[in-house]
């Protein structure tokens, strides 16, 4: 059967990294691949990293791209680039601005561990960024798939970087109808994508497969348009695969959070070391439950936690936030109080400091609708 003989190749043990050739594979899907490499040239979109792909570009977007679309990434790489246009410039800086940089794109865990990769680059391979696996993936934060990305687009090496496009797309092309989640179909793919890469040009593969996945091969695939619509085997299925474990369920949170100003002042509470939010700013909150609060109970707990009375301005308009697993209700209280208190682990914070602040998301947007109130 046509190119059947492809799947039976992946599925044996032979260690395509070290045998890297092409010999097996039938015309056609050789052919398919130079097709798809062609398509890619054609229609490739362009974005900074990609017009431009120095191992810094590529470490910084891919980190960025992780979970969030390549189109929304931009203005946000831009900004980063322009404030930090190497691996110096971002190990030098305070965490508190890498982290006001990052602001938006959430996982801020991502941050903190490419200023701290940055530090052990200068440190360590005196601010190059490695050229091995084994280097590249001792760098915090820096995994299996970002380092295949720095050797294939940042260094013109011939690794196979798999992101979710390229599972989805190669799960359809070889039709693999196992949970891509098992170790055993992760391997299959990470065959396949070895022995499919250009001999000459391997990283233009890499980038045409997840280009694809971005485009073509989307949740909804457009086969008709496909440069490999001729030797897919799973494009009958293809809405049906990859098969993937079911999404990890969300947890809702409702919270009364407490804009509270004193003056020229507000009251916030960084983050602590370890948490979510660490090194981030928000304003004072409670977990209300099911329901929203009467300001009477709101009231109450902040006599409680704050031994603090406030006056009551208004009741702002609500936003949801969601991280990580979490959906967040955030009801905002506009409050006021007369005479500045102190309160252990927050902090007042003058209003026109507020801007340069790093915020969680959600709490950002309460503080523009604040200021919009204001
Ligand atoms: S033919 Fe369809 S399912 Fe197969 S790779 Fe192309 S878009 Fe995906």
């Amino acid at each position: 059967m046509k190119d059947t003989i492809l799947c039976n190749l992946f599925w044996t043990k032979q260690n395509v990294a070290e045998e890297i050739s092409q010999e097996g594979y039938t015309d056609g899907t050789v052919a398919s691949m130079r097709e798809l490499n062609l398509w890619f040239e054609k229609n490739k979109r362009s974005f900074p990293w990609r017009d431009d792909p120095t191992p810094y570009k590529v470490w910084i977007s891919e980190v960025m791209l992780q979970q969030t679309r390549a189109t929304a990434v931009v203005p946000y790489f831009e900004r980063w680039i322009s404030r930090f246009p190497d691996v110096k410039a971002l190990a030098i800086a305070p965490l508190e601005l890498v982290m006001k940089m990052w602001e938006g794109l959430g996982y801020y865990s991502r941050a903190r561990n490419l200023h701290k990769g940055a530090q052990l680059i200068v440190g360590e391979f005196g601010g190059e960024i490695p050229k091995t696996r084994y280097e590249l993936e001792s760098i915090p934060g820096l995994g299996p798939y970002t380092a295949s990305a720095i050797l294939s687009f940042g260094h013109k090496r011939r690794a196979a970087a798999i992101d979710g496009n390229v599972t989805r797309v190669l799960a359809r092309y070889l039709r693999l109808e196992e949970n891509v989640a098992k170790a055993s179909a992760k391997r299959k793919i990470q065959e396949a994508a070895d022995a499919l890469l250009d001999l000459e040009e391997p990283w233009v593969t890499v980038e045409a497969l997840i280009e694809l996945g971005a485009t073509l091969c989307t949740v909804k695939p457009r086969c008709e348009s496909c440069p490999l619509e001729n030797s897919c085997l799973g494009k009958e299925i293809a809405p049906s695969l990859p098969v993937k474990n079911p999404p990890a369920a969300i947890t809702r949170i409702n919270r009364a959070v407490l804009l509270i100003e004193m003056g020229s002042k507000m009251l916030l509470k960084k983050g602590d070391k370890g948490k979510i939010m660490a090194d981030l700013y928000e304003f004072p909150y409670f977990e209300m439950g099911r329901a929203v609060w009467s300001w009477g109970k709101v009231r109450k707990t902040i006599r409680t936690t704050f031994q603090m009375d406030v006056r009551f301005v208004e009741q702002l308009q609500g936003v949801f936030h969601s991280f990580t697993r979490f959906q967040a209700a955030l009801t905002p209280f506009r409050l006021a109080l007369d005479v500045e208190k102190e309160v252990e682990g927050y902090l007042w914070v003058e209003k026109t400091a507020l801007s340069s602040l790093p915020f969680s998301s959600g709490h950002r947007r309460l503080l523009s609708i604040l200021t919009r109130c204001a």
